[in-house]
């Protein structure tokens, strides 16, 4: 069962247990205040896996996006397709967080921050990215190695294995998978 986070623990959850595609999503938002289609549908529903309820899921996007459209406007164009993520509109259906492979075979264009890092960043944008995640140079090297043989999920699971210190022996195949292996290593 998903244990519920609340928007004050986002922040510190997102540094600690997010995959590199949620942290950049995550990190895009809070700079630009904005995320376009394509990122909002993989970081919105990642959290609805990650347990955000819809009540906390509407606040949280509204304090970003008010800051760049205003509440109105956020509350006119962008609050439906949140509910609509949780089943709450439309057809009602209860939509599922998307898989490393949906992610990785997706297209983001120019402006889009969704997709994933390994398979979509530039060389030095993942090692930047990488740098930050605060991973050696040994390992960052070893990652790189994957992502050179486009061995993008094995790359991730290389970068969960040097934030954590341990090893993850199923492989990485979902960025929640990679939440809750994460969180039950930290706890
Ligand atoms: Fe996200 Fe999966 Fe790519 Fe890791 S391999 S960054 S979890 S899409």
């Amino acid at each position: 069962e998903v244990a519920e986070i609340s928007i004050k623990d986002i922040d510190q959850i997102g540094k600690s247990s997010f995959p590199l595609c949620m942290r950049h999503l995550f990190e895009k938002l809070r700079e630009d205040h904005h995320l376009k289609h394509g990122g909002r549908m993989q970081l919105g529903l990642f959290l609805k896996g990650v347990g955000l309820k819809l009540e906390d899921a509407l606040a949280f996007w509204k304090a970003e996006f008010s800051q760049r459209v205003g509440s109105e406007r956020f509350d006119k164009e962008y609050a439906y397709s949140i509910r609509h993520n949780y089943g709450r509109e439309g057809k009602r259906t209860d939509y599922t967080p998307y898989s490393c492979q949906k992610i990785i075979t997706s297209a983001p264009g120019v402006g889009d921050h969704h997709g994933c890092p390994y398979r979509h960043f530039s060389e030095e944008n993942l090692r930047a990215a990488l740098g930050k995640m605060g991973i050696s140079n040994r390992a960052v090297e070893d990652v790189m190695d994957k992502v050179r043989n486009r061995h993008y999920q094995l790359a991730c699971t290389l970068t969960f294995e040097a934030v954590h210190g341990t090893s993850c022996d199923a492989g990485i195949n979902h960025p929640n998978q990679y939440f809750s292996d994460s969180q039950k290593v930290l706890q």
